[in-house]
């Protein structure tokens, strides 16, 4: 029987499994193998979609292609690694001690462990990943510049030395295991036993164990736990969060801005308009974001196409959108945000009660839809983005339309952490209430989303939890 059987090996697994095994015990990992490869990266088997608890929930026409392997989706990623900031933590106390009681049905709450009791586990991963700024080019000191012009204080993002998190797993003695897992078995007191999964072979198998670390990104990871008859009194699964991240681009008339030199871990961010840092009086809505100009490397197709999205007729001068952002691309620099999002119990994964994945198991199924708060930011972020721009040398700024992102790049909770059993499902170590042997760890575990990139927070955390179950084991 293996001590701990960890499911999911991305940045959150990988950590997990590295540090139970360095601690001694015997750990198993268990990561879903690609086949065929093009699942979605977030959310495999694809989820289903609608807005409203009214809705019909469809599947969606095009999944977003992926990853299943060993490295998890931040292989994907840019592999930028920001701490958050602390007002993320305490976004209730802070707001109230600023601007009064929020309404009694808000959502909003703060997390259980403070940036101050972070902080030492951020160094840890910090110094793993080798996180450090990339070098400046030609694109983020003109950004830099432009920012420093409007009374901003920028700074260079800093990024993980590679988007590869499995070189972590390097001397910790860690059996590896292709194989999906299917459910989590439990005992007659209700203690974790093991888990059931279903090998390369396609054969239904279980294996036992002591505890089990669920790392299997936000969707899986909830709809694993439902799967496994885990709800949590019907708290798994809600608060379902998504960063809902948008661009504005400006046109600098002929410039080549050299964007393409470098890939987007190479960013200039100002973090004026993030979290509290401005005053909310009025404006209706909580939180901001990091903004940011990051390098791109070339444009695909769809990216191409994707700048093209606002662009109106008179900036190209009568000419189709997408020809014009193909003759004008080396001349287009972007900002880009990831705006907080606040929690909202109707914004919920839970188990689809018609469709199934191809081993007949439910798919999950996501509601999920944005509220007036969302728009409003947006608006307030998009107008200093372009701003920003201009005093770049931008002769016009466009952006895309807002659109909901159930299934953007950076996904949050449906497991939320917090003290109080009534208002979580996990606690600040990713301990589910209630389950002995059960930890969830990654961005599911998030009461909100912050304004920066998830990564290093989910490595923090995931860092933090496999340390206190080594203890709790030993
Ligand atoms: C294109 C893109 C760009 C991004 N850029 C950034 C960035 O710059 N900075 C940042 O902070 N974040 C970024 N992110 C987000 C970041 O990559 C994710 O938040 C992070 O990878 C989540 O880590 P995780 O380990 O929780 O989940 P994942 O990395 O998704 O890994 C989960 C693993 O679990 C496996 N799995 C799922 N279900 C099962 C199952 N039932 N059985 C076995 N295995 C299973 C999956 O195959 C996967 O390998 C980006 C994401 C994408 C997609």
């Amino acid at each position: 029987m293996a001590d701990v059987i960890v499911v999911g090996l991305g940045p959150a697994g990988i950590i997990a499994a590295r540090v139970l095994g360095r601690a001694g015990l015997s750990v198993v990992a268990i990561q879903a193998e690609a086949a065929p490869p093009g699942r979605a990266p977030l959310a495999a088997p694809a989820p289903t979609l609608r807005s409203t608890s009214d809705d019909e929930a469809l599947p969606q026409a095009a999944p977003p292609a992926g990853l299943d392997t060993v490295g998890g989706s931040k292989l994907l990623a840019a592999a930028q690694a920001y701490r958050l900031d602390d007002w993320s933590f305490e976004m209730r106390s802070a707001t109230e001690r600023r601007y009064g009681p929020l309404p009694p049905d808000s959502d909003v709450v703060d997390w259980p462990i403070s940036a101050a009791e972070l902080a030492p586990w951020y160094d840890i991963v910090e110094d793993a990943v080798d996180a450090a700024p990339r070098p400046a080019t030609a694109w983020t000191d003109r950004m830099s510049l432009a920012a420093a012009g409007l009374g901003w204080e920028p700074f260079a993002a800093p990024a993980a030395a590679s988007p590869d998190a499995a070189p972590l797993l390097v001397g910790s003695d860690v059996e590896v295991v292709r194989a999906t897992v299917t459910a989590i078995l439990r005992g007659s007191t209700g203690e974790v036993t093991g888990v059931e999964y279903v090998d390369g072979a396609g054969d239904l198998r279980t294996r036992a164990c002591g505890a089990v670390v669920v790392a299997a990104s936000v969707v899986p990871s909830i709809r694993l736990l439902l799967l496994s008859g885990l709800s949590a009194d019907g708290r798994v699964g809600r608060w379902f969060l998504s960063h809902n991240a948008f661009v504005v681009h400006g046109d600098f008339a002929g410039i080549d801005l050299r964007r393409r030199d470098a890939g987007p871990a190479s960013a200039v961010a100002v973090s004026e308009f993030e979290g509290d840092r401005f005053d909310h009086s009025g404006l209706g809505f909580l939180g901001g974001s990091l903004l940011q100009a990051a390098m791109t490397g070339p444009w695909s197709a769809q990216r191409l196409d994707a700048a093209a999205e606002g662009l109106s007729r008179r900036t190209t001068g009568g000419a189709d959108a997408a020809t014009w952002v193909r003759a004008h691309h080396r001349s287009i620099g972007t900002v880009w945000a990831q705006p907080d999002q606040l929690p909202r119990a109707d914004n919920v994964v839970d188990l689809d009660p018609v469709h199934r994945d191809p081993s007949g198991r439910p798919v999950a199924r996501i509601t999920f839809s944005l509220a007036g708060d969302d728009r409003r930011r947006w608006e307030f972020l998009a107008t200093r983005a372009a701003e920003w721009l201009r005093n770049a040398g931008a002769r016009t700024t466009w952006r895309p339309p807002l659109q909901a992102q159930p299934l953007g790049t950076h996904l949050y909770g449906g497991v939320r952490m917090g003290q109080d059993p009534v208002e979580s499902a996990v606690d600040s170590f990713g301990r589910f209430h209630g389950v002995p042997g059960l930890v969830v760890v990654g961005s599911s575990t998030f009461p909100s989303t912050g304004g920066r990139g998830p990564v290093e927070t989910i490595e923090a955390l995931s860092w933090r939890a496999a340390s206190r179950l080594a203890d709790d084991l030993r």
